[in-house]
């Protein structure tokens, strides 16, 4: 992988950074360089506040590897407050503080651990803004 590309997948699994659309505007996550609603090149980056809503949610049970010792966990789609929706762990949260349409905030978590020599893998997650549980 070329070096600038592994700074921005970096910095897009620490920050939400994505790009903006130089023609349209639009705001694109994850990052690819070519606008979704126009075609127009997009290189602008963009970091997203990291505020958005639950679209819709999930319950993990039966865990892929390297995620076993997380379960049950909640999954969410997110649609950012600038747009694009998301994918991500929810965490600080139980069954029931959650509902389409929960105000969330992005945080930094550990994501995982790879393999015998345990590297850990921090990325982001989404959790309710303290004033959305009631
Ligand atoms: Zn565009």
């Amino acid at each position: 992988m070329e070096v600038s590309r592994h700074w921005r997948l970096q910095k897009q699994r620490y920050q939400l950074v994505g790009e903006t659309c130089d023609n349209c505007g639009v705001k694109l996550f994850p990052p690819r360089d070519v606008c979704l609603e126009c075609e127009a090149p997009a290189y602008e980056l963009f970091t997203f506040a990291g505020t958005g809503e639950v679209y819709s949610f999930t319950t993990v049970y039966d865990a892929p590897a390297g995620f076993e010792g997380m379960a049950p966990y909640m999954m969410a789609m997110v649609k950012l407050d600038e747009g694009p929706i998301v994918t991500a762990q929810l965490t600080d949260v139980w069954p029931g503080d959650v509902e389409i349409g929960t105000r969330v905030e992005m945080v930094t978590r550990k994501l995982r651990t790879d393999g015998d020599e345990g590297m850990i893998v921090y990325g982001y997650k989404f959790r309710p803004m303290l004033e959305a549980i009631a």
